[in-house]
């Protein structure tokens, strides 16, 4: 495909994870954005590999390297869905290079976090745990629903995802989780039940339940239920296909492109308000 000296240059890092090639794949049929480079791990097999050869396409004359920093200072953007350690060391190379971090990596902790808002004092930095247009819109119906009922209704998230999945409760259903406890006005840390085993006691009312789900290729399953006396009331989305996370992304690095530093949502980019 042809690209223009106004393409946006974008950056995929862990380019031969399960997101990565999604993403090498949406960014090469998105008009206004080109791959630039492609990174992976020191060690990893792939290093050297033309990325895109690596996504199932024509090549395209990126190789995979292991070396971030001389890729970022070219680009105009880092697609970035890997581990925690890696996007905090990402975020500290975009910012001195002045670019646009888009980061879907879940399982961050509050450290991770802090480093990566100091980050985006220098530079545009849209994160979310789930980069799709249906989950964004669903978190907003959950804010609603949450301040519509009062907690005679129990809250319960629900996820199922496939076998490879290494963090729980995934990052979506945090972010669903939130959005319910924005609605009732409450701090979701306070309030939330992320396992129960055993003698439990029962329920309290107007905590927050999870329960996680792991199997298969499932690409991502999420429930919410607001359970009350008689009526259960049930809000889902199911994910087939990884590319609608990449295109997400994509969008996201577009839209950051003409932005001012700052650590922006999806909604932020959706026009949808919510923070999610
Ligand atoms: P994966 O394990 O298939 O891919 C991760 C890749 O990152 C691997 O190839 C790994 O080698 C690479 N990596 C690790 N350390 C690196 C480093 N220092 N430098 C460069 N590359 C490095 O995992 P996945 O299924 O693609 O998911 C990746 C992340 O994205 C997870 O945190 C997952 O939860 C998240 N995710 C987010 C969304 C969203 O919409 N926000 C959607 C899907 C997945």
């Amino acid at each position: 495909m042809g690209f223009s000296m106004d393409d946006m240059k974008l950056v995929v890092v862990g380019a031969a994870g399960r997101m990565g090639r999604t993403l090498i794949r949406v960014v090469a049929e998105t008009p206004g954005v080109v791959l630039s480079g492609a990174v992976e791990r020191e060690g990893a097999a792939e290093l050297g590999s033309d990325a895109g050869v690596l996504a199932g396409l024509e090549p395209n004359g990126v190789a995979v390297t292991d070396d971030p920093l001389p890729v970022f200072v070219k680009a105009d953007g880092v697609l970035d869905f890997t581990v925690p350690q890696a996007t905090v060391a990402f975020s500290e190379l975009t910012a001195q290079a002045r670019i646009v971090h888009v980061i879907g990596t879940t399982g961050l902790g509050p450290e991770d976090e802090a480093k990566i808002a100091a980050a985006a004092r220098h530079a545009p930095v849209i994160k979310s745990g789930n980069m799709s247009l249906g989950v964004n819109l669903l978190a907003v119906l959950v804010r609603e629903a949450a301040r519509a009922l009062d907690d005679d209704f129990d809250i319960e998230v629900l996820e199922m995802h496939h076998r490879h999945k290494v963090d729980a409760p995934s990052g979506t259903a945090l972010l669903l989780g939130k959005a319910a406890a924005e609605g009732r006005g409450i701090d979701l840390a306070q309030h939330s039940v992320r396992v129960r085993d055993g003698h439990t006691g029962a329920r309290e009312a107007g905590d927050i339940g999870f329960a996680t789900m792991r199997g298969g290729s499932v690409v991502g399953e999420h429930r919410v239920l607001f359970a009350g006396e008689g009526e259960v009331i049930e809000l889902t989305h199911k994910a087939g296909d990884r590319s609608i996370f990449a295109r997400g992304g994509v969008k996201a690095a577009l839209w950051g492109r003409e932005k001012k530093p700052g650590l922006y949502s999806m909604a932020d980019v959706l026009g949808l308000g919510a923070s999610a």
